[in-house]
């Protein structure tokens, strides 16, 4: 069942205030900590693969395969999505290789240039049935290894155009998060009133904030209690990523907490139990933290949370539906 078209889950997000999240896997514990948590929640969950994935794993179409089968058994919809790709021909090869959602990172263009580039895509992805997530202005932080300084704040003025002509299903703004945090005294904050004035000149349509990790102090403590030595970043707390979810946000890019919970958990786990050499054992300690920081972003941050109701989605399905709501 699980398997379902982006299209009605950007719909049913904007139209219920709550956002979905997005979340970066890269191995079998990480898909399992995923779709466990979206199965417990109760709740719908783009799981996404970035550059760095896609490396790291090797063989992207066997890891697609195994995500969908994974995925595909759960009650619960779920999307599976490319993020970041970097040019006309990783989409391309994203599409062709089964993905139903990808992003096309234009950021870095002038404006003309990431429009011409976002529509290439999206004439070729639009033929396919695949959902097209593009950027406009730029995040300070880490992409993968790279980190850029760049802080771009998107336009209100120009989305409406950008949109219109790009053609793209969804926009990812930057209105103060940041990748992977930066060093600084003071959390970041979102600028509210911008990503207001964004929302108001695109109604109805989906915007998308990647960098939507808040760098949880809690988990650098652990981990540098326990032989660590991570540097403290700060990024946007939790409370003010909830408040961007009444403005027409409806995906959010979450991923170094569940790094930090799973690296802390592992950590503390082999210090407090240095006998242990079987990697099962401290793996699946890692795996469960994972688990449990995503279900609290879905819980406490973008309230996706027992929002799945089987009856929303049988059209999309074109099926009967054998599972009962819950609620
Ligand atoms: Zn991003």
């Amino acid at each position: 069942m699980a398997l379902v078209k982006p299209g009605i889950l950007f719909q049913k997000a904007y139209q219920e205030g709550y956002a979905l999240g997005a979340f970066n896997v890269f191995n079998l514990e990480s898909v399992q900590a995923v779709l466990r948590a979206a199965q417990m929640e109760r709740s719908a969950v783009i799981v996404q693969v970035s550059m760095g994935a896609r490396k790291y794993v090797g063989d992207l179409d066997i890891f697609l395969r195994l995500l969908k089968m994974m995925a595909e058994p759960l009650e619960v919809p779920v999307c599976i999505h490319h993020d970041h790709c970097t040019d006309f021909e990783i989409c391309k090869q994203s599409i062709d290789a089964g993905f139903s959602s990808i992003m096309i990172d234009g950021s870095k263009l002038t404006f003309k240039e990431n429009i011409r580039l976002v529509r290439k895509v999206a004439d070729y992805a639009h033929e396919k049935g695949v959902w097209v997530e593009a950027e406009l202005g730029s995040l300070p932080g880490f992409e993968d290894d790279f980190f850029s300084e760049d802080n771009q704040y998107t336009n209100p003025d120009d989305v409406g155009e950008f949109v219109r002509e790009s053609t793209c299903d969804s926009l990812a703004v930057a209105v103060g998060t940041s990748h992977g945090g930066v060093k600084a005294d003071q959390d970041l904050k979102i600028d509210m009133e911008r990503l207001q004035k964004i929302s108001n000149n695109l109604p109805g349509f989906p915007l998308v904030l990647h960098g939507g990790a808040s760098i949880t102090s809690s988990y650098i403590d652990t981990i540098n209690h326990y032989g660590g030595k991570v540097e403290y970043m700060k990024n946007v707390p939790e409370p003010l990523i909830r408040e961007t979810v009444k403005l027409g946000v409806c995906k959010v890019n979450m991923d170094v907490d569940n790094f930090n919970a799973y690296t802390a958990a592992i950590r503390r786990y082999m210090t407090e139990n240095p006998a242990i050499y079987d990697p099962r054992k401290y793996t699946a300690v890692g795996r469960d933290a994972f688990m449990n920081e995503v279900r609290h972003k879905m819980s406490e941050v973008i309230l996706s949370s027992g929002r799945y109701k089987a009856s929303d989605y049988a059209k999309d399905l074109g099926k009967s539906i054998r599972t009962v709501d819950h609620d």
